[in-house]
C-alpha cells in the first residue's frame, strides 16, 4: 500500500508515540524498541524527504559514545572522519587551535546529519519499528493525565487519532508538541542574538584541513568540511535580506575577501546547492515536560549552530529520555522521568553559555558608537587570550566538544 492510500480512522495505540523523526526521534525510538518498550514514530516529511535534510556533520565525542553503546554507530564508524582542528583568522593574522589535543584530548566526527538519519532510520525499520511517514501530528491532548492522544493528519489528508501512556516531542521548533502546551505550562527563556547568517552548501571540496573562523570588519564568514566533495560555508547576512539575494558569484568573492585568501592561499569553488537564512537565536523550554508529554532535541531548547551543538543534545537527551521511559513502562519506577528535565537542563544551558560565547567571539557588535569600540576590543581580547593562553584553549577545546 502506498502512503497516500493508507487511511486510518480508528484510534491506534502504542505505550510511546514519538513526533518527528530527526535525530533525536530516531534515536529514542531505536533505544526503546531495544528495551521493547512498544513505540510508534509519526514523521510529517515524506520518506524521501528525510534523506535530504542536510543540516549539522559535527558529532561531538560523547554523542559517537552514545550512539556505538546503542549499537547505532556502524555507519558513522565506517564514514565519519574524526577532527580535532580549528583555524581563527582575523585582521591581526592566523592562528590554529588543535582542539583535539588539548583539554581532555576529544575530537569531532565529521558525518551529515542526513547520513546519520538514515542509518538511524534504517536499524529502526530493520528490528521491526513502526513508523508513519507523511503522517503530520497536528496536537497533544490529555497531556496532564495518564492517556494522552496524539490528532493527526494522514497521508490523504484524513484525520485520525493516537493513544499512548507517553508522548515525546522531538518534532522541532514549529511542532505539534511546543503548539500543544497550554499558556503558563512552562517557562519559555529566549534570546535574539541580532544576527543573521547564510548557510551554504557548496559542491566543493574543502579548502582548509580545518574548521575555518574568520572575523572580518565586513562580517563573519565561516568554513566546514562536510565530505571530500562537498563543503558547508557561513556568511553573516543582512538581516531581513532572502537567501538568493546575491549571485554565486558575488557570494564566492565576499568568502574570498572575509576569509582573506589572498594571505592564505584560494577557496576551492564549487556550484552552490543549498542556501538557508538562519537567524541566530536560542530557546529554552523549563521544565521539558508537561504531565505526560516530554520534549527533547530542538522542541525543547534552540541554539544557534555557532557552536554546532543541537543534533548533539538532542542525541544526549534521547538517551537520556530512553532510559526515563524504560524505567517507568518496565519497572514502574518515575524517579528518572521525574529528574529528566532537570538532568537535561543542565547540559543544555552549558551548550547555550558556550554557543553565546562562540557568538560574541565570532561577530562584530552591532552599531552603538562608544560600545561598539569597546564590544569590539574585548572580542579581540577574548582571540587573543586563545591564540596565547593554554588555560584558555584546554578550556575551549572541552567545551567546543564536549556537550
Ligand atoms: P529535527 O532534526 O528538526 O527533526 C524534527 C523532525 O520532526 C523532522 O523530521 C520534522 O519533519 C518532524 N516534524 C516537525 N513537525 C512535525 C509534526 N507536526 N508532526 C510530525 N513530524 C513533525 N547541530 C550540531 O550538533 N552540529 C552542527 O554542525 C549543526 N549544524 C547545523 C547547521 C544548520 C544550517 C542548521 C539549521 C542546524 C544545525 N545544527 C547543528 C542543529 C541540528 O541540525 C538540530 O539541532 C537537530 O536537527 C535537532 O534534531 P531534532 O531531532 O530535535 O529535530
Amino acid at each position: 500500500m502506498t502512503e497516500s492510500q493508507k487511511t486510518r480512522v480508528a484510534s491506534e495505540y502504542a505505550e510511546v508515540v514519538i513526533l518527528g523523526a530527526g535525530p533525536a526521534g530516531l534515536v529514542l525510538g531505536n533505544l526503546l524498541r531495544g528495551a521493547g518498550v512498544d513505540c510508534v514514530i509519526l514523521e510529517r516529511s515524506a520518506r524521501t524527504q528525510l534523506a535530504g535534510r542536510a543540516r549539522a556533520g559535527y558529532l561531538a565525542a560523547n554523542t559517537v559514545r552514545i550512539l556505538a553503546r546503542h549499537g547505532l554507530d556502524d555507519g558513522l564508524r565506517r564514514r565519519g572522519r574524526p577532527h580535532g582542528s580549528c583555524e581563527f583568522r582575523t585582521g591581526g593574522g592566523r592562528f590554529r587551535l588543535d582542539y583535539g589535543g588539548l583539554g581532555r584530548g576529544e575530537r569531532h566526527t565529521v558525518y551529515p546529519q542526513q547520513q546519520l538519519v538514515a542509518d538511524l532510520l534504517a536499524y529502526y525499520q530493520q528490528t521491526g519499528g513502526r513508523i508513519e511517514f507523511a503522517t503530520e501530528a497536528l496536537a497533544v491532548h490529555g497531556a496532564d493525565g495518564d492517556r494522552p492522544t496524539v490528532t493527526v493528519r494522514q497521508p490523504d489528508g484524513s484525520p485520525a487519532t493516537w493513544r499512548a501512556s507517553y508522548v515525546a516531542g522531538c518534532d522541532g521548533r514549529h511542532g505539534a508538541a511546543r503548539r500543544s502546551l497550554p499558556p503558563g505550562a512552562v517557562r519559555h527563556h529566549r534570546r535574539d542574538h541580532g544576527v543573521t547568517w547564510l548557510g551554504l552548501l557548496a559542491e566543493a571540496p574543502p579548502s582548509l584541513d580545518a574548521v575555518g573562523y574568520a572575523v572580518h570588519p565586513r562580517g563573519f564568514a565561516g568554513h566546514m568540511a562536510r565530505t571530500p566533495e562537498v563543503t558547508r560555508y557561513y556568511l553573516q547576512w543582512p538581516a531581513g535580506a532572502p537567501a538568493g539575494a546575491w549571485s554565486e558569484e558575488r557570494i564566492w568573492a565576499e568568502l574570498a575577501q572575509r576569509m582573506r585568501t589572498e594571505a592564505y592561499g584560494p577557496l576551492q569553488r564549487g556550484r552552490i546547492v543549498q542556501r538557508t537564512v538562519i537567524e541566530l537565536g536560542s530557546d529554552v523550554l523549563e521544565p521539558l515536560r508537561h504531565g505526560s508529554l516530554l520534549l527533547a532535541g530542538d522542541a525543547a531548547s534552540l541554539i544557534s549552530p555557532a557552536a554546532a551543538k543541537g543534533a548533539n543534545l538532542a542525541v544526549l537527551e534521547a538517551e537520556l529520555l530512553a532510559q526515563a521511559l524504560t524505567s517507568a513502562l518496565r519497572g514502574g519506577d518515575t524517579d528518572a522521568l521525574d529528574s529528566y528535565s532537570a538532568r537535561c537542563l543542565t547540559h543544555i544551558w552549558r551548550a547555550q553559555e558556550f554557543s553565546q560565547w562562540m557568538i560574541r567571539l565570532l561577530h562584530a557588535a552591532p552599531e552603538n558608537g562608544g560600545e561598539t569600540l569597546f564590544q569590539d576590543a574585548l572580542r579581540n581580547s577574548r582571540l587573543e587570550s586563545l591564540r596565547t593562553s593554554r588555560t584558555t584553549q584546554d578550556w575551549f577545546a572541552d567545551h567546543y566538544v564536549g556537550i
